[in-house]
């Protein structure tokens, strides 16, 4: 850390944070042994793979920022330079106009999703949500008479804070208190095969799994499904790969009952699977893909609702209809700061071949989660896609009975004493807090992977013995 907050400024800050501020996502009150008078966490700076935080401790960031967002490392001048570049020359203008940053950058991503065509701005993944389920309301309403207007989403998926999303939000505890929900959100169960709902294995299970989306269509009637919303790799809710099979079956199946396929990439999108977007390993043809934390890499906010030609048809088919457009607009979606700051992150990706680094040394990782878990029977199984990787932590391997959460805790904080940061799946699915969670970001060397498998195997080691 350069040292430039003298000691009192910097106490006079965390003063300032504890009197004022209200901390996303933890409990201010004690609880779970939490001492309240401990100080808060401020993190000051970054480079790189690091981040200082206020005592000027150095913490190697396993989670790209937290929450799966700062895929090109911390300190990108180039960013920030065409970031204050811009800001200079027109920070803003509402989005019914252009933009030249917002212009180029719609280029440049549409040149890396096949068969999309529209890129509709807004500020945060919940709301390029919000986007695509309106955009399917108003479809059922001038198609279908509005019969076509439920949403299907799996259990243990996330795709966001709003009510609206939370309907669609599969991990109960996170939903808990804050209803009445939006009606017309309706459950399918999740895919992963660790814990298993059928007695299959392999590519059987896969399709049976996407099988159960179709059952579910069939109880619902398919004349009044909309669409289906999944996550590519399930981000949150335990770092769940889909089985092989999966996805050719549920583009089957939307597309025999004429169902829209929404990608939620909030947490895949650009790059972090190795692939530009998670479901192209998976040769799916989507009808809305959103993005958001990955797309500037957290310098600047933006999100995206992308469609095709054949959605976006449907908003200007009927001329003679003054209701005939999508009647929707984000304030900061006009902003020009985010998608300067995306075309500048989507270089470096290229430039740097970001994208042939994940998939080598996410392969590298999940080889050493497999040694680690060889080592530790309380790993009862590791899965991951690039740098996107997970090892849930089980009481019994027999009984895959899950592992306290406290336990799950106590080897993150283990972690983060030693200067690491991990992450393991929220406290929202009672039962399935139990998985630590790796993202580093997508220039992470092997010595950055050592050193997080070296922190893990000794928190481990110390938690469980
Ligand atoms: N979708 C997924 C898969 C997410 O993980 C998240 C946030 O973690 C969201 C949507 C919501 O994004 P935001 O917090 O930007 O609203």
């Amino acid at each position: 850390m350069d040292g430039k907050l003298r000691d009192n400024d910097i106490s006079h800050v965390v003063e300032a944070d504890r009197a004022h501020v209200w901390h996303h996502l933890i409990q201010h009150a004690p609880w779970s042994g939490t001492d309240p008078k401990a100080d808060p966490r401020i993190i000051v700076e970054g480079r790189g793979m690091r981040v200082w935080d206020q005592k000027g401790k150095e913490h190697l960031d396993g989670v790209s920022g937290g929450v799966w967002t700062v895929n090109v490392g911390y300190g990108r001048e180039r960013i920030a330079n065409a970031v204050r570049d811009q800001l200079i020359k027109l920070p803003y203008f509402a989005g019914s106009a252009g933009s030249i940053p917002g212009a180029l950058f719609s280029e440049k991503l549409i040149s890396k999703m096949p068969g999309m065509s529209r890129v509709y701005y807004t500020n945060s993944g919940s709301e390029a949500n919000e986007k695509a389920f309106k955009m399917v309301r108003q479809i059922a309403h001038k198609r279908y008479g509005g019969k076509k207007h439920k949403i299907l989403y799996r259990d243990r998926d996330y795709h966001g804070t709003t009510i609206a999303c939370l309907s669609a939000g599969g991990q109960d505890q996170r939903n808990a208190q804050y209803g009445p929900y939006t009606p017309g959100f309706v459950r399918v169960p999740h895919c992963l095969e660790y814990r298993a709902q059928w007695d299959l294995e392999g590519e059987e299970y896969g399709i049976a799994a996407a099988n159960a989306i179709e059952e579910v269509i069939l109880a619902e009637g398919p004349d009044t499904i909309g669409a289906l919303c999944l996550e590519p790799v399930t981000a949150g809710g335990g770092v769940i790969v889909p089985p092989v099979g999966y996805w050719p079956r549920v583009q089957e199946i939307c597309r025999k009952y004429d169902i829209l396929l929404h990608i939620d990439e909030v947490v895949c999108g650009i790059g972090r699977t190795g692939t530009w977007f998670g479901y192209q390993h998976y040769g799916v043809e989507p009808d809305f893909v959103t993005m958001a934390k990955g797309v500037a890499s957290g310098y600047a906010a933006i999100a995206c609702c992308v469609t095709n030609e054949r959605v976006f048809d449907m908003f200007k088919d009927d001329t003679t209809d003054p209701m005939n457009y999508f009647r929707d607009i984000s304030t900061f979606g006009g902003c020009t700061a985010g998608p300067a700051a995306a075309l500048e992150n989507m270089a470096i990706i290229e430039e740097e071949d970001l994208l042939g680094n994940t998939v080598a040394m996410g392969d590298y990782m999940l080889d050493q989660l497999a040694a680690l878990k060889d080592k530790h029977a309380v790993i009862g199984d590791v899965r991951g896609k690039g740098l996107f990787l997970g090892a849930e932590l089980v009481a019994d391997r027999a009984t895959k009975e899950p592992m306290d959460e406290k336990r799950v805790q106590a080897v993150v904080a283990d972690c983060m004493a030693q200067g690491v940061i991990i992450g393991a799946t929220n406290r929202s699915i009672p039962g399935f807090n139990n998985t630590l969670c790796y993202s580093p970001a997508l220039i992470a060397t092997k010595d950055d992977i050592n050193h997080l498998i070296a922190a893990t195997d000794a928190a481990l080691t110390r938690v469980f013995g």
